[in-house]
């Protein structure tokens, strides 16, 4: 049986006050056994995170896949390991869009943090062009073949992946679950075939793009979506404790 995994990603929101405030409320509401709470925050808030959470699971927002160097502005695995952060996310579709991120930087980056014995969380998902070209499954299927190159299915048990629809995030468009369950489920069938179908069913797979408290019960309900990875609603305390809780 494959636990929930529901993440926020506060994106560039969060100063340490915000992040200290925000976990005294809900740190504590984290009563779902079934659920693995978590959090993404900017890295000046990682710290506070990782010190007020007991029980909220604290990731990155990026890493660099070099161990150190002449990477002006960049952040490492052992930095982050440093402060007891566990999780990163990784290939997110802001990153690519804005940052270069790239499938080969994305499988990089993952190699990378299985090797530290990090999670990584790995963001697969389509634009609304390759959503209406009907090319949503080869598209979402090759950026993970990229992403998992070279990695054994030992490892990639241990990774996460959020399959989030590009047209779906910040916009209010949630895909209905059913067309959210249809690519999970495509996505599944495509790790069985690069690994086998044992390690295809132990892998978690989010749902991501406008989740709310008001759809995410019927999201989670879906046979291959194993959790969320929730922008908006989870910059507030109440829609958090909602989220985190929504089969209690
Ligand atoms: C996200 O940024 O990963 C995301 C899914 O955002 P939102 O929930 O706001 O659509």
């Amino acid at each position: 049986m494959r636990k929930k995994i529901i993440f926020g990603n506060w994106k560039m929101n969060g100063t340490n006050t915000e992040v200290k405030a925000f976990l005294k409320l809900v740190d504590k509401k984290v009563k779902n056994t079934d659920v693995v709470a978590g959090l993404g925050l900017p890295f000046t808030a990682l710290q506070t995170g990782v010190k007020k959470a007991k029980n909220v699971k604290i990731a990155a927002e990026n890493v660099h896949f070099h161990q150190n160097g002449a990477y002006t502005g960049e952040v490492s695995i052992a930095m982050l390991q440093e402060i007891g952060v566990g999780y990163v996310i990784i290939g997110h579709s802001e990153r690519r869009e804005m940052f270069n991120e790239t499938d080969q930087s994305v499988n990089a980056k993952a190699i990378a943090l299985l090797a530290n014995n990090m999670t990584p969380i790995i963001c697969c998902g389509e634009t609304l062009a390759t959503k209406e070209a009907g090319n949503t499954v080869k598209f979402v299927n090759a950026q993970i073949k990229a992403a998992y190159k070279t990695i054994s299915k030992e490892d990639a048990v241990k990774t996460i992946i959020a399959y989030e629809p590009i047209w779906a995030i910040g916009t209010g468009k949630t895909a209905t679950a059913q067309d959210a369950q249809d690519v999970c489920k495509a996505i599944r069938q495509n790790l069985a075939k690069i690994y086998d179908k044992p390690t295809a069913e132990q892998m978690i797979i989010q749902y991501g793009g406008s989740v709310k408290p008001a759809n995410i019960k019927e999201l989670m309900e879906q046979q291959d979506i194993d959790g969320a990875l929730v922008g908006g609603a989870s910059l507030v305390a109440e829609d958090y404790i909602a989220l985190i809780n929504y089969n209690n």
